[in-house]
């Protein structure tokens, strides 16, 4: 590591996407990263992203960390040291610290490649520091990289992608999430996002906050309060909520810790995260020899983050090898412009204005109309994505081309219906699960098909709740069939009454079938009981030692005069006729306390 031409510090997008294209042309290339796997917030993130093909949009996170890392590993000149901190930057090496063998080296690289990602940003409240707060980017990694839970009741702060995205991922891991507050009066994150979690049932409440953590060892609750225009808590609307867990999702500041020590000039620009190195088209900063890429040039996203890699990689092959890449160059800047040219990215274009490089917004396509109705009773596609993202999966997947997005990545999505053939795969793509399959049957019902991500995965033939928008119960619906799906995201078609079909957008899938419960101290349903009947068990005390109905607490008063009805039906024996059977006592529970201290009337013992 001597002659080392590239040192990329950070194994997040990138930082991989840097140090592959510097190997890839030749250079020998060294990425340091504290994470256990490479990959940096991949490797926790367990949906899909938004994005196009080329960088890895409807992929899984911790997938696209994967292959990133098994790209990197086939190029001879690369090498990823993990579980090492870049400490110190000085002016004589850059010092590394081992931290699974706990030692020390000094490297001296002919190149830089800052690609440190982000710290998550706390806020203040009482009891803060309780055990179970957490910051969401702890909550994933628990969760979804070692398999631990939390928590079983959450209370999410911040509704930005972060927010919206773990809480979600705490639903599919069953854990209950009882709101998510957002301080502002909208909701920060992609309205794909927002719309999956409430219709999920998960309420996010605007303009509200958390004054307090409950709780002497641990969080057992927290009390919060609504937010007047100007954030300040409104006296009277405080309420407390039962939960063992909160978790903290209200930003990220860009880690600029070794920028600075390398000398680089840091600028505070609110829009990009706060303070940040400065730095010019190609990601070179004020020292030459030393590039940023990725959130630490300012929050961002990961397509954004590889593509800046990518750059960053190309500057630092063009300063060594003196070979340019012009082409590739272009296309990279194209690609990063027509990304930020939507309305989401307004943000950035505005910080990244300061730093003297200008986006502009680029005109999408914001209404589409579709002839959806002329197509009744086929097969096909209602897309419910209504914010100009950056993203285009569902055109890139559609096999007949249906769908059409166009040049700018962030115009809405049209369709062509008569091209469409039915097929469900951009339903299974799409990223924000915004779309859904939708056919009018003759018998007037619906054919409803919904994207599902959580188990257990209902079967045909199985009855589940189906849910509105806003997780509000709809009605029952027979489930017509699974398509399950190599990517996880399956379609559940569901049979409905016409008249619920556009209402209905998820399903509760209960662990057993909805039964009518005839015995409830005993959960024996009316077709247990049928069927015993047809089985032989014609007499109300065989069919009480065969199914223990009525030998609850209730004792039969709720069940034995049904259960009766039912045997009379099922036999063609008057009610009067059948033998009630024995009422034993106690009539009602009384326990064994009560009983071994009782007294007989005038008896002293
Ligand atoms: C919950 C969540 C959901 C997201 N969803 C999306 C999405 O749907 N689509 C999308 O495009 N983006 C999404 N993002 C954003 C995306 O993950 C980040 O923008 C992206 O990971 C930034 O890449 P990066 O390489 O700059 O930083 P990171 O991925 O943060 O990687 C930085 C790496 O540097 C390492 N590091 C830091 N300091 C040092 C040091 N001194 N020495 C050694 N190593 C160091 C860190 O350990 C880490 O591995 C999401 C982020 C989060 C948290
Ligand atoms: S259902 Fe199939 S054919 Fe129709 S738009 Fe979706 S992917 Fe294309
Ligand atoms: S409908 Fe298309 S553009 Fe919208 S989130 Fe889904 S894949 Fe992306």
């Amino acid at each position: 590591m001597s002659n080392l031409d590239l040192l990329v510090i950070g194994g997040g997008p990138a930082g991989l996407s840097s140090a592959i294209e510097a190997a890839k042309n030749g250079l020998s290339v060294l990425v340091v990263d504290e994470g256990v796997s490479s990959g940096g917030q991949l490797v926790k993130q367990t949906h899909k992203f938004f994005g196009n093909e080329v960088f890895f949009a409807s992929v899984r996170g911790y997938e696209i960390g994967r292959r990133l890392s098994e790209q990197l590993n086939s190029l001879d000149s690369a090498k990823i040291q993990n579980e090492s901190s870049v400490v110190a930057i000085y002016p004589d090496g850059i010092l590394v610290h081992d931290m699974k063998h706990d030692r020390t080296s000094l490297l001296r690289p002919k190149k830089i490649v800052l690609a440190t990602g982000a710290s998550e940003r706390f806020i203040q409240f009482e009891n803060n520091d309780l055990p179970g707060v957490y910051g969401a980017g702890a909550v994933q990694t628990l969760m979804n990289q070692f398999g631990i839970l939390p928590g079983r009741s959450v209370l999410m702060i911040g509704s930005g992608n972060i927010g919206l995205i773990v809480s979600y991922q705490l639903l599919q891991a069953g854990v209950e999430v009882k709101a998510i507050l957002e301080a502002s009066n909208r909701i920060g994150g992609y309205r794909v996002h927002a719309d999956k979690v409430k219709r999920a049932g998960i309420p996010i409440l605007l303009q509200n906050t958390i004054l307090r953590a409950i709780g002497e060892e641990c969080v057992r609750g927290a009390v919060i309060s609504g937010l007047d225009e100007r954030w300040k808590p409104v006296g009277g609307t405080e309420r407390e909520l039962a939960v063992d867990t909160i978790c903290i999702a209200v930003g990220l500041s860009p880690s600029i810790e070794l920028a600075a020590q390398a000398g680089c000039e840091i600028r505070y620009v609110q829009e990009l995260g706060g303070y940040i190195p400065l730095r010019d088209e190609d990601m070179r900063t004020t020292i030459p020899d030393v590039f940023v890429a990725g959130d630490v040039a300012g929050i961002e996203e990961a397509t954004t983050a590889m593509i800046e890699g990518q750059i960053a990689g190309l500057a630092v092959v063009s300063d060594l090898t003196k070979k340019s890449n012009k082409e590739r160059l272009t296309y990279l800047k194209n690609t990063i412009r027509n990304f930020r040219s939507g309305p989401t990215s307004s943000k950035t274009r505005a910080g990244l204005s300061k730093l003297g490089s200008r986006f502009e917004e680029v005109s999408f396509t914001k209404d589409n109309q579709d002839d959806f109705t002329k197509y009744e009773g086929k097969m096909r596609p209602v897309i419910e994505c209504f914010e100009a993202i950056p993203c285009n999966p569902c055109e890139t997947s559609c096999p007949a081309n249906a769908i059409s997005i166009g040049d700018n990545i962030n115009s809405r999505p049209s369709i062509d219906y008569s091209k469409c053939t039915g097929c469900g795969i951009c339903a299974t793509t799409c990223p924000g699960l915004a779309i859904f399959m939708f056919r009018e049957n003759k018998d007037g019902t619906c054919s409803v098909g919904i994207p599902y991500e959580f188990l257990p995965l209902p079967s045909q033939g199985q009855y589940v709740t189906a849910l509105g928008r806003n997780g509000d119960t709809i009605c029952k619906a027979k489930v017509e069939k699974v398509v399950k799906s190599a990517n996880k995201t399956n379609l559940v078609y569901i049979n409905v009454l016409r008249k619920f079909a556009s209402d209905v957008r998820h399903i509760l899938v209960s662990s057993r079938e909805p039964e009518a419960i005839l015995c409830r101290c005993e959960e024996i349903s009316i077709d247990q009981v049928k069927k015993a009947i047809s089985d032989g068990y014609t007499d109300f005390e065989e069919l009480r030692r065969y199914l223990r109905i009525s030998m609850g607490p209730c004792g039969g008063r709720t069940c034995r005069l049904n259960t009766l009805m039912i045997l009379s039906e099922e036999t063609g024996i008057p009610v009067e006729k059948l033998s009630p059977g024995v009422f034993r006592p106690p009539s009602i529970p009384v326990s064994f306390k009560a009983l071994s201290e009782g007294r007989v009337d005038g008896c002293e013992e």
